[in-house]
């Protein structure tokens, strides 16, 4: 499975690679030389908006994918271009904070989560997933809703760009 890194420019691409399981190397802060370094070490595809940047990273060696539109193209392009099927799976998904691995908490485990999410979310729900590597606490609530209803949107968008 290919690895990515991506610019500050494009942070809510680099929220669903995580969604669909892609190790995904984000953060606001890095320079254009550090992106290139990053991407060549540990053998990331960059993708980038700014075609400069782009340019350079053939110059390097680096693989590397111009993307280009509004945030839902970006997506539908990427996931196109890659293969990435538009399912977002929480047994698969990253820490979309982070880019950590995440454990699956069963009700029985449940006592691990205790304070680290409001104790109406805990009783409510059965089932979590922990970041290991930042303690975030994920769970299957209104957010997942959208979640699937946006992975929809792209599913569509998908079959818009191929065609
Ligand atoms: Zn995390």
């Amino acid at each position: 499975m290919k690895t990515f890194i991506v610019d500050a420019m494009l942070g809510k691409l680099a929220t669903w690679l995580r969604l669909t399981g892609h190790d995904t190397f984000y953060s606001s802060k890095l320079h254009d030389d550090d992106l290139l370094r990053i991407a060549l070490e540990q053998n990331r595809v960059l993708l980038t908006s700014d075609a400069i940047l782009s340019r350079r990273a053939e110059d390097a060696d680096v693989e590397v994918m111009l993307v280009r539109g509004t945030v839902d193209e970006e997506v539908a392009s990427v996931f196109l271009e890659f293969g990435i099927s538009p399912e977002a799976d929480p047994s698969k998904s990253r820490c979309t904070k982070c880019n950590g691995e995440l454990t699956h908490i069963r009700n029985g485990e449940k006592s691990r989560v205790e304070g680290l999410v409001r104790s109406q979310t805990f009783n409510h729900y059965t089932e979590f997933w922990i970041c290991e590597y930042c303690k975030s606490v994920f769970f299957q609530g209104g957010q997942w809703t959208n979640i699937e209803a946006y992975m929809h949107r792209i599913r569509q968008l998908m079959k818009e760009l191929e065609s």
